[in-house]
């Protein structure tokens, strides 16, 4: 449970592949379901991994040479600013760490992290990587593959349990760039207290009936962050 450290109020951001669309980083509903030219079924389920570790390794390394040479964008450094007016949490479906660079202090990551890799074996071994490759033959400390500490479709996803804690905490509740398909992800948004003010900031198409209270931004991540930016913080309700 998020402690009140302070009488500021509780923002969560929740945010998927759109926030850093605009850092050159593709998501993948854009671009019919594939991830960069490859479906998901071939570089990110465990049997993929069974099945052909090297491209799995391969399609990693070049997500994480993207991560490295892309840079935060507006909307990471908007959210990591209102920490100066609220306590926030950032909640992001994505792997890479453009908001760490932003300034965030607090984000607890979904699905894993493209700059770290862990231990096939034992998934508590996770060790951080600062380099753009990792190859077959590197190995953790137990002598087994390395490999990325990403959470694969049809995986369990173990910080599910943290972030509903998170959101069930949240005085205001924002997400930026996700297509709310991805579950059990996408379900957290029904966690938030029902009555909450709700900002959903996506050029997309969504239902008008997702959950209550909730304001579509129908902009990009950068665009439609100015705009709340500028909202919360000329009524900051600490
Ligand atoms: P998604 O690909 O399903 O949906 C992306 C959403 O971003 C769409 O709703 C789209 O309308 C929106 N979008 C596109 N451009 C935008 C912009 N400039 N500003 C704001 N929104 C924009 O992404 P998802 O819902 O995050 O789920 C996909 C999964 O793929 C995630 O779980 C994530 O692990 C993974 N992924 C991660 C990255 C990354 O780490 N950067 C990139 C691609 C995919």
């Amino acid at each position: 449970m998020m402690k009140k450290k302070d009488n500021k109020k509780h923002i969560v951001v929740f945010t998927g592949a759109g926030v850093s669309a605009e850092s050159g980083l593709k998501t993948f509903r854009d671009s019919d379901g594939l991830w960069e030219n490859y479906r998901i079924e071939e570089v990110a389920t465990p049997e993929a991994w069974e099945r052909n570790p090297k491209l799995v390794l391969e399609f990693y390394n070049m997500r994480r040479k993207q991560c490295m040479e892309a840079k935060p964008n507006n909307a990471h450094l908007l959210i990591a600013q209102l920490e100066k007016h609220y306590n926030v949490s950032v909640i992001t479906q994505n792997i890479d760490d453009l908001h760490e660079r932003a300034g965030s202090t607090n984000v607890l990551h979904l699905h894993g992290e493209i700059m770290k890799v862990r231990s096939s074996v034992d998934e508590n071994l996770i060790y951080p990587i600062n380099k753009w490759n990792l190859e077959l033959g590197e190995k953790c400390e137990k002598g087994s593959q390395l490999r990325p500490h990403i959470v694969w479709f049809g995986e369990p996803v173990p910080m599910m349990e943290k972030a509903i804690e998170i959101v069930q905490t949240a005085d205001v509740f924002i997400v930026v760039g996700s297509s709310l398909v991805v579950y059990p992800a996408a379900g957290l948004i029904f966690y938030a207290p029902t009555d909450i003010p709700k900002y959903l900031i996506d050029p997309g198409e969504f239902s008008s009936t997702i959950t209550k209270n909730l304001i579509h931004i129908k902009k990009k991540a950068t665009e439609g962050m100015q705009e709340l930016y500028e909202l919360l913080t000329k009524n900051v309700w600490v």
